[in-house]
C-alpha cells in the first residue's frame, strides 16, 4: 500500500502536458513563406533536448565531494572525499560548453562547496558568461552555510544570485545530533542571517525529512519560515545514502507533511512559476511566509526535468540514479577540441534516463551517493 502510494508520478514522460513544459531557447530560424506554409516545418530543438523532448537548462556542478558535516542520513561517517577536484579554470572552460549549448542556470554544490578557497572566484568568472539570449548566468548555491556567515557577502558580490541553505532541524541539539558536528546551528542561523543580509534572496533553506529523525521540525519549520523571512523547503528522503537506511516507510510524504502543517497553520497552494520547478509551493492563510515540498519519491517529476550534473572529477551524471557516467574530463584531458566536447554533451543529454525508479522491484542505487554526486 505504501509502496503504490510512493509510485505515483506527477508527470509521466510522452504525456500531452508534458509537451506544453518545453521551454524555449531562441533559435534564428528563417521565417516560412507562405506559400511552403502547408509543409510541415522540421521540428526544432534546441542543442540540449533529450530523446524524451526535455530540454536541459539547467546544471549542477559539484566543485568538491569533501564535506565538512557527517550528517547522519546522508553519510556513514567513515568515508571522506572519494573523488578528485579539477582546478578552476577547467570547470570554467567545462561549464562554458553546456552554457553555448543553452543552459541558462548554473547550481554549484558539492560536498560543501564554501570549502573551495577559489568559489569567490570561480562565482565572479562564471558571472560573465552569457547564456544563447545574451543574458548573465543564474547563479546559484546549495551550502550547509556552515562557513556562509564571512563568505555571503562576498560570493553576492562576485555576481551569486541565490542560495538554498540545507537544514535539517530547528533545534540546536537535533541539529547537532543530525550533523554530528558540535556548535553547528549556532554557525548556520548566523550563515543563514549573513545570506539575508546581503542581499540573496529569496533565501531557500532545504529540510530533508526522515521518519522518527527530525519529523518533529516540521511545525517547528513552518514557523522558522514566517520568523526568519525565509522558503522552507521540505525533501523527501531518497536512496541516496552512503549507507543502507532508506526504506519506503521512513519518508515523510508531501501529504503528510501538508496535513502536519495544516492543523496549526492552514495553508493556500501558490501556483508554479515554471513547468520545471521542482518544489510544490505554499503560503499561509494570511499570506505571511513560503514553504515548499519536493517530492520526488511520492510524487516524481522527472517529467519535467531540465536537469543535467557535472561531478566533482567532471562526469557528466544524466540522472541523480543514473548506473553510468559519462567522462567529459577524461576528454578533456586527452585533447578533445571544444567541438568534440560540445558534441559529446549533446549526445549524452540525448541518452538522459527517462525517469528514476525508486521503490520499484529491482531498484538500483546509483554508482555514487548524494555527497558525491552533488545535490
Ligand atoms: N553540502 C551542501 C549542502 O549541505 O547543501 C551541498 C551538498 S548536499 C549533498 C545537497 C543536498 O542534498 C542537501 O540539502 C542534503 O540535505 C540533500 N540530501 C542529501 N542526501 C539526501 C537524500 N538521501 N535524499 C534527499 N536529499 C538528500
Amino acid at each position: 500500500m505504501m509502496l503504490s502510494l510512493l509510485l505515483r508520478p506527477r508527470s509521466r514522460i510522452g504525456a500531452g502536458p508534458f509537451n506544453r513544459l518545453r521551454k524555449g531557447i531562441r533559435l534564428k530560424v528563417p521565417m516560412a513563406a507562405p506559400s511552403l506554409s502547408a509543409i510541415p516545418a522540421p521540428a526544432i530543438h534546441p542543442p540540449l533536448t533529450d530523446s524524451h523532448g526535455r530540454v536541459i537548462h539547467d546544471l549542477r556542478v559539484s566543485i568538491t565531494d569533501r564535506c565538512n558535516y557527517k550528517c547522519v542520513y546522508c553519510r556513514t561517517g567513515e568515508m571522506g572525499a572519494q573523488y578528485p577536484e579539477l582546478a578552476l579554470d577547467e570547470y570554467l572552460r567545462l561549464i562554458e560548453l553546456f552554457v553555448g549549448l543553452g543552459i541558462t542556470k548554473v547550481r554549484l554544490t558539492g560536498g560543501e562547496p564554501l570549502l573551495r578557497r577559489d568559489l569567490v572566484e570561480l562565482v565572479r568568472e562564471l558571472k560573465r558568461l552569457r547564456t544563447l539570449d545574451g543574458e548573465p548566468l543564474d547563479l546559484a548555491l546549495t551550502t550547509n552555510g556552515h562557513l556562509l556567515e564571512s563568505l555571503a557577502q562576498p560570493l553576492k558580490d562576485a555576481g551569486l544570485n541565490r542560495i538554498t541553505v540545507s537544514m535539517d532541524a530547528v533545534d540546536a541539539a537535533t541539529f547537532e545530533r543530525i550533523t554530528r558536528i558540535e556548535g553547528s546551528f549556532s554557525k548556520v542561523l548566523a550563515g543563514v542571517r549573513a545570506a539575508r543580509a546581503a542581499g540573496l534572496m529569496p533565501l531557500k533553506i532545504n529540510c530533508v525529512l526522515l521518519r522518527g529523525f527530525n519529523d518533529d521540525q516540521i511545525e517547528g519549520f513552518a514557523r522558522f519560515a514566517r520568523d526568519e523571512h525565509v522558503v522552507v523547503r521540505f525533501i523527501e528522503f531518497m536512496p541516496l545514502e552512503e549507507g543502507r537506511l532508506w526504506t519506503p516507510e521512513i519518508v515523510v510524504t508531501l501529504r503528510e507533511i501538508l496535513d502536519r502543517i495544516g492543523r496549526t497553520l492552514p495553508l493556500v497552494e501558490l501556483p508554479p512559476r515554471e513547468a520545471s520547478e521542482t518544489a510544490r509551493r505554499y503560503t499561509f492563510s494570511d499570506g505571511v511566509g513560503e514553504i515548499g515540498i519536493i517530492a520526488p519519491v511520492s510524487q516524481a517529476f522527472c517529467g519535467a526535468c531540465s536537469r543535467v550534473r557535472l561531478t566533482s572529477d567532471g562526469k557528466i551524471r544524466t540522472c541523480l540514479f543514473s548506473q553510468v557516467e559519462h567522462d567529459l574530463y577524461g576528454r578533456l584531458r586527452s585533447g578533445a577540441s571544444n567541438d568534440e566536447l560540445r558534441a559529446y554533451i549533446v549526445g549524452t543529454i540525448r541518452g538522459k534516463e527517462a525517469r528514476h525508479h525508486i521503490g520499484e522491484p529491482g531498484f538500483l542505487k546509483p554508482s555514487r551517493s548524494m555527497v558525491h554526486i552533488g545535490g
